[in-house]
């Protein structure tokens, strides 16, 4: 079973057994106590030492050295005396780097051991050798801590993970994230995670809350189905949040985690095989139609897709945005056919609208800060184009924003103008969840759609088309919205 270790680096004793006591609170199997920063910040060796059995969970021992990007620049002399120190008094662990154990083998004599490496800068070099070089040294755990550059790099991590002996495998950053939050389901021996309130040890280590309450690692086997989301950005993405709940919400066996990817097509060659569906976002709902075997019409339509998932050895794509649109407008103005929608915006979400809308029978029209795109999409889909200066004179039954004006900004609307009488007004945007656009139509006494209904309605599309089941959308908003209203 994966163990869930939070690093500690505190320099007075009874702060370390405080935030052990949190740890613990938190769920936490270990804390790693980093005598290394401890000492760096101004701890005495001899009160750290003498605070370990007063812990409230048992501890790793680490004097990470400076050259695996610790505070450890001592000598290995002195280093080897404090990890005995430590051994005696009663670490459970103690961890040394592999390229320090080589040179000058050493064993604690109650404590177990932990070999390690740590590549700060890059996805490591012969992995494979590495753990077979701890495994020689007869280490208790072999720990590879690499950096991933893009989340195909994830893959070389998960495969050293053999089931032929006790291994940490974790890639440090944003990209290497789902290492962390799917260890249990990797058979990881150990994950760090930081408490919630602390900035961690190692770049891209999850809050214990993440880890154990929204991916529910204790659950987590490796008949754990992965699903997630592919983005760059990703880091403020709610999917994660949305879809885990709703696969704990039906007793799942399944996992959902944010992908980082620069090079989305790099990532599926890699990673695809372990991967039962995905979640895409931009920049890559262009870049895997090439690999699907199946397109649903609507996706094939817009050519653009969000939504990809495995069944009977076939792979489909989606476009659960589109589907998402056409609701929020009928919840905005009812039957969409013969209305005139007005849509702002010619990126991936406004060519999706503009299909939607016109699928629906709606009458479309398209404008667009950069003229040529809203020129060229009009084309395509087969309706009319409006210049951008020429927006005030435009009448419609339904105006649909696609563009990020009043994304993070609550003072910008796409709309500084007048509402026609009886409109409805649906804004793409949710983050402010009430954007000005939202909040001037409706002092203006106009029907609103918020942002994140599209959001919870593809959401709720994606579960559907993985799990056939019906994802508890009102749970998923009211998660949002707690999430939404701590930003
Ligand atoms: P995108 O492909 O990058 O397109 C961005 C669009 O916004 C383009 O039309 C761009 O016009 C326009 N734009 C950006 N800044 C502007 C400005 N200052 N004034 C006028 N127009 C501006 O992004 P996307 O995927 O289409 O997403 C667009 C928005 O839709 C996002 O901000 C997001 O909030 C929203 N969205 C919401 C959901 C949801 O589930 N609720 C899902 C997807 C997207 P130019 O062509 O002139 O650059």
């Amino acid at each position: 079973m994966t163990q869930v270790v939070v690093p500690l680096s505190c320099p007075e004793p009874r702060f370390l057994i405080e935030r052990s006591r949190k740890a613990q609170a938190a769920g936490a199997d270990l804390v790693e106590v980093r005598m290394d920063l401890c000492l760096a910040e101004g701890g005495v060796a001899a009160d750290l030492i003498a605070a370990l059995p007063a812990l409230a969970l048992p501890a790793i021992v680490t004097l990470r050295h400076a050259r695996e990007q610790g505070a450890w620049d001592g000598s290995e002399d002195d280093r080897l005396d404090l990890y005995q120190r430590a051994d005696a008094a009663g670490a459970a662990w103690v961890d040394r780097e592999l390229v320090f154990h080589a040179a000058r083998p050493w064993r604690p004599q109650r404590a177990r051991l932990i070999l390690s490496s740590h590549d700060f800068s890059g996805p490591g070099v012969n992995l494979p050798g590495k753990v077979a070089a701890m495994r020689a040294c007869h280490a208790d755990i072999a720990k590879i801590a690499v950096t991933a550059r893009d989340a195909a790099d994830l893959a070389g991590v998960r495969a050293l993970i053999d089931g032929r002996g006790p291994v940490a495998a974790m890639a440090m950053g944003e990209h290497g994230l789902p290492s962390r939050l799917l260890a249990g389901a990797w058979g990881s021996a150990i994950v760090f995670a930081r408490l919630p309130d602390d900035a961690g040890s190692a770049p891209g280590q999850p809050t214990t809350d993440d880890l154990l309450g929204m991916c529910r690692l204790r659950a987590q086997t490796p008949a754990t189905r992965v699903y997630g989301v592919i983005g760059s950005p990703i880091a403020h993405s709610l999917s994660p949040l949305v879809h885990n709940l709703a696969f704990a919400h039906h007793g799942l066996d399944a996992v959902y985690v944010p992908f980082r990817v620069e090079d989305a097509a790099a990532f599926w060659d890699a990673c695809g095989a372990w991967i039962q569906g995905l979640s895409i976002t931009i920049p890559h709902k262009h870049v895997l139609q090439a690999r699907m075997d199946d397109l649903e019409p609507l996706c094939d339509l817009v050519g653009a897709m969000n939504t990809i998932w495995r069944q009977d050895g076939r792979l489909t794509g989606a476009n659960t945005d589109a589907d998402a649109i056409r609701r929020c407008g009928e919840r905005a103005v009812g039957e969409l056919r013969g209305r005139r929608a007005l849509v702002l915006g010619a990126g991936g979400a406004g060519r999706a609208a503009v299909f939607a809308l016109k699928a629906a029978g709606a009458e479309v029209a398209l404008a667009n800060r950069t003229p040529a795109r809203a020129d060229e999409l009009a084309r395509e889909v087969g309706c009319r184009a409006v210049p951008w200066a020429a927006l005030p004179g435009e009448s419609f039954d339904l105006l649909v924003n696609m563009t990020a004006v009043g994304l993070k900004a609550p003072a910008d609307t796409p709309w500084p103008h007048a509402f026609p009488s009886g409109c409805g007004v649906f804004d793409s945007v949710y983050n402010p969840l009430e954007t000005r656009l939202i909040r001037d139509a409706a002092a203006a006494g106009h029907r609103t759609v918020l942002g994140l209904d599209m959001f919870i309605d593809q959401a709720v599309g994606q579960f559907h088309r993985w799990t056939g089941l019906r994802a508890p959308a009102e749970q998923m908003r009211a998660a949002c919205l707690e999430r939404l209203s701590r930003r």
